[in-house]
């Protein structure tokens, strides 16, 4: 039989669930195909340097599939909307009779999902969907009456049972199939409308499984263990860098888990704080695709919380672009939106210092930031980009109370004491010293910056601003 594998956000041969389904599936030939969509990535306003990363490791994972006799085909679909006719078109070529993929969450790849199976399934062509993205199908965890959780601590608690209970096992990789004669296709190196990012940038992000692995092994021995004291502190290599990879399925979850739990000498809750904290963050990727799932609404652009729907936002153009080009004033604002643009990637803490900034002191609405946001990562994912802005901007589930609104220099005080982090990204203020480093505008005078904007918004009153925005939502009718 002649099973076909679609592989989408799992470019991977390792630990893959759909593809070690499809080849222990039979014996006939096994292909695989991914599909070049540029409108629907303009649509979801994918990132010129995520989809050169999906490229590059599009051309890796072919490799590894060519050493398993699995040919890569490229199809062009301009949209998902295309896809039914253009994957049923190739099973036709090929004698295809199965067809196995890795289930996405989103609302347009749920329906796109639904339209290919259902296009198959009446030309006689069986259709797989296999959970693999996640540790867990999103609406397993659910509350005791059945319902979605709302907040994160208490999603976790069911998560940490049923993990301690049972560990999802690593998929073998698939056996070398006999030779088929079907040769793969070349993968481009670039595709129209998307500019190849600088090559710093993409050195940053090396691409294929062997490069995610060695990333995830040293920061497995050298940094998982003290995660939880040092993934505040943005100059530090704290945190793992590992999203890129998750997001386009480099890596699995399951392939984390299992080498946090390694170093925890195989223990799940109790053990070393670091790694516990750590698995509690890839439960927040768990949480905000189940919030997905759930709430279809957030993935349509609306509030999780429909109350907030009225907030007045302002219509600030010019803020806006000054925050997008990192020309705000605030130097760990600043420093952040350089980093982002010049990465493709921001730290986690630096992410919730500019959403507030943005949705708080700026007072303008988070689907800006959020398509911002989208528009320049690398690792850039509907579930947690949405769930991180709308918990910043107290729309979202769990959301941060509307009146604890970070104030941006007490954080950069806090987790980039020595100013080191705003230094690397803000050359201007490099003979700045530590002690006016987060508040250049208070040297003042003659002496001000001259290549270094004053803020261009006081703190102490715009934040009055934004209580006095939220309050408003409590007295409408
Ligand atoms: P680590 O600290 O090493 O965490 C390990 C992994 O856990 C991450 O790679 C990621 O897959 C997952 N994770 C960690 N924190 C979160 C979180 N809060 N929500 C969901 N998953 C999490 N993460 C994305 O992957 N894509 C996004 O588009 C994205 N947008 C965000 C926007 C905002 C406004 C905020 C506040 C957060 C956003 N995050 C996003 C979550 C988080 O900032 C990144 O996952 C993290 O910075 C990635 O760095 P790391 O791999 O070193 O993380």
């Amino acid at each position: 039989m002649t099973r076909l594998v679609w592989l989408r956000s799992d470019l991977r041969v390792r630990d893959n669930t759909a593809l070690a389904a499809a080849a222990a599936a039979g014996n006939g030939p096994l292909l695989a195909v991914w599909l070049i969509t540029p409108a629907q990535w303009r649509a979801h306003d994918d990132a010129p340097c995520k989809v050169d990363f999906w490229l590059r490791n599009l051309a890796e994972l072919s490799r590894n599939l060519a050493a398993l006799n699995i040919p890569l085909l490229l199809r062009s679909a301009e949209r998902w909307d295309d896809a039914p006719a253009v994957l049923l078109q190739l099973c036709r070529e090929h004698a295809i009779e199965a067809v196995h993929a890795n289930a996405e969450y989103g609302v347009h790849e749920q329906r796109r999902d639904q339209a290919v199976a259902a296009a198959l399934q009446a030309a006689g062509i069986a259709w797989h969907s296999h959970l693999d993205q996640l540790l867990f199908a999103p609406g397993s965890v659910l509350t005791k009456s059945g319902g979605y959780f709302q907040v994160f601590s208490q999603f976790r608690k069911v998560c940490y049972a049923r993990l301690a209970q049972s560990l999802p096992a690593l998929q073998a990789l698939p056996r070398i199939q006999a030779p088929n004669g079907i040769a793969g296709d070349p993968v481009p190196t670039a595709i129209d409308g998307f500019p190849t990012p600088s090559q710093s940038l993409r050195q940053l992000w090396p691409a294929g499984e062997a490069a995610a692995h060695r990333q995830l092994a040293t920061f497995a021995d050298q940094h998982l263990q003290w995660y939880h004291n040092e993934r505040d502190f943005p100059a530090k290599p704290g945190t793992s860098g590992l999203s890129p990879y998750l997001a386009a399925g480099v890596l699995s979850p399951r392939q984390c888990l299992h080498a946090a739990l390694a170093v925890n000498g195989g223990e799940f809750a109790d053990g070393n704080p670091g790694v516990v904290t750590w698995i509690s963050e890839l439960l927040w990727r768990e949480f905000y695709k189940h919030i997905l799932v759930g709430y279809p609404r957030v993935s349509m652009g609306r509030a999780f919380r429909r109350e907030t729907e009225a907030l007045a936002w302002r219509d600030a153009p010019e803020d806006l672009e000054a925050w997008q080009q990192g020309r705000t004033g605030i130097p760990i604002v600043d420093a952040a939106m350089r980093q982002l643009l010049a990465t493709g990637w921001m730290h986690n803490r630096l992410r919730m210092v500019v959403a507030m900034f943005l949705t708080k002191n700026l007072l303008i609405d988070w689907r800006h930031g959020e398509r911002w946001f989208m528009r320049q990562l690398i690792d850039g994912d509907l579930a947690a980009n949405n769930g991180g802005w709308q918990w910043s901007a107290s729309t979202g589930t769990d959301a941060a109370p509307y009146f604890r609104i970070f104030n941006p220099l007490t954080q950069a005080e806090r987790f980039d004491p020595d100013g080191t982090f705003v230094r690397q990204w803000l050359p201007e203020l490099a003979g700045v010293d530590k002690r006016d480093i987060h508040n250049p505008a208070a040297l003042g005078g003659l002496f001000g910056l001259p290549n270094y904007p004053r803020p261009i918004v006081d703190l102490a009153r715009s934040r009055e601003r934004a209580l006095a925005a939220f309050k408003a939502l409590d007295t409408q009718p």
